[in-house]
């Protein structure tokens, strides 16, 4: 059954002296437990799905539904992470995670425990009293992640949540959340710049063109790379058919400006 459906979603920015159609057609459905990504060129409506399936806005055309409820009847919480953490400087760690339970009257005894838990999970168990500027990117990163599970969400939107991060720390944060995204089965959409990163990651990978943002392609990552850890996806035989495969898909339908972008993934 699907899990997460988008029917014929268009979307336009209105502005006082015109429009922008930001996206065109969007259909595309998700299975429980799958992880998908999105990849394309800059300003082709990524972050604008992302942030209509977040409730953040309302798609002006066409239907989302979630679990078979319309999007915006469904009271079931949707996780966002973003490239930048948004911690509250000003609060310790433990206090940043329970803030969303606090707002949403939804503090109980267990809620402290199951931080600790996720805490555990991510590697931070000993932060908890820290400060986020005690703590380094790739640490708040996880800290942010704890803080979007916390709520439990029924599925996680991540919209470039590794692209700020040194290589290595990129990587290992690739590893924990697909890890974290199989033990608790979640449901997840990736957009990312990084093809290997969407690869690596992921079961499907939705390939967007510009103006307007249309799915110009859908890729399915061999069964062999979905059921290894993203670190050991980029040494598998398979990896490179697949990446130079979706590689001349994307310089295909990119401008020239974006082309440089993925030439310097592709050296990662
Ligand atoms: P991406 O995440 O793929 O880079 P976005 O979803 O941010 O793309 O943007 C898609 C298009 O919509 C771009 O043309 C962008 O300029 C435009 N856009 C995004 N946000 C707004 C906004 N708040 N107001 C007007 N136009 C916007
Ligand atoms: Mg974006």
């Amino acid at each position: 059954m699907a899990f997460l459906t988008l029917d014929n979603v268009s979307h336009y920015y209105f502005s006082t002296t015109g429009y922008t159609k930001a996206l065109e057609d969007i259909s595309l459905s998700i299975d429980e437990g799958e992880f998908v990504s999105i990849i394309g060129p800059s300003g082709c409506g990524k972050s604008t799905i992302l942030s209509i399936i977040a409730r953040l806005m309302q798609q002006t055309e066409g239907h989302i539904k979630l679990k078979n409820e319309p999007l915006a009847d469904s009271s079931l919480n949707i996780g966002y992470m973003l490239q930048q953490d948004y911690l509250f400087p000003w609060k310790t760690v433990m206090d940043n995670i329970l803030l969303g339970p606090k707002i949403n009257g939804q503090i109980t005894d267990q809620t402290k425990i199951h931080a600790r838990q996720l805490l555990a999970d991510v590697n931070m168990a000993e932060t908890e009293n820290d400060f986020p500027s005690e703590l380094s990117g790739g640490m708040r990163q996880r800290i942010a992640l704890v803080r979007t599970l916390i709520t439990n969400p029924e599925i996680l939107l991540f919209d470039e949540p590794f692209s700020a991060l040194d290589y290595v720390t990129k990587l290992k944060l690739e590893n924990l959340v697909a890890k974290l995204m199989e033990t608790y089965n979640k449901t997840a959409i990736l957009v990312t710049h990084d093809l290997g990163e969407a690869i690596s990651m992921s079961d499907r990978i939705f390939l967007m063109e510009t103006a307007p943002g249309r799915i110009a392609k859908t890729f399915e990552v061999p069964e062999e790379l979905r059921n290894e850890a993203p670190f050991f996806v980029r040494r598998h035989p398979k990896y490179q058919p697949i990446f130079d495969k979706i590689w001349k898909h994307l310089n295909d339908d990119m401008s020239d400006e974006n082309k440089g972008v993925t030439t310097d993934e592709r050296n990662n």
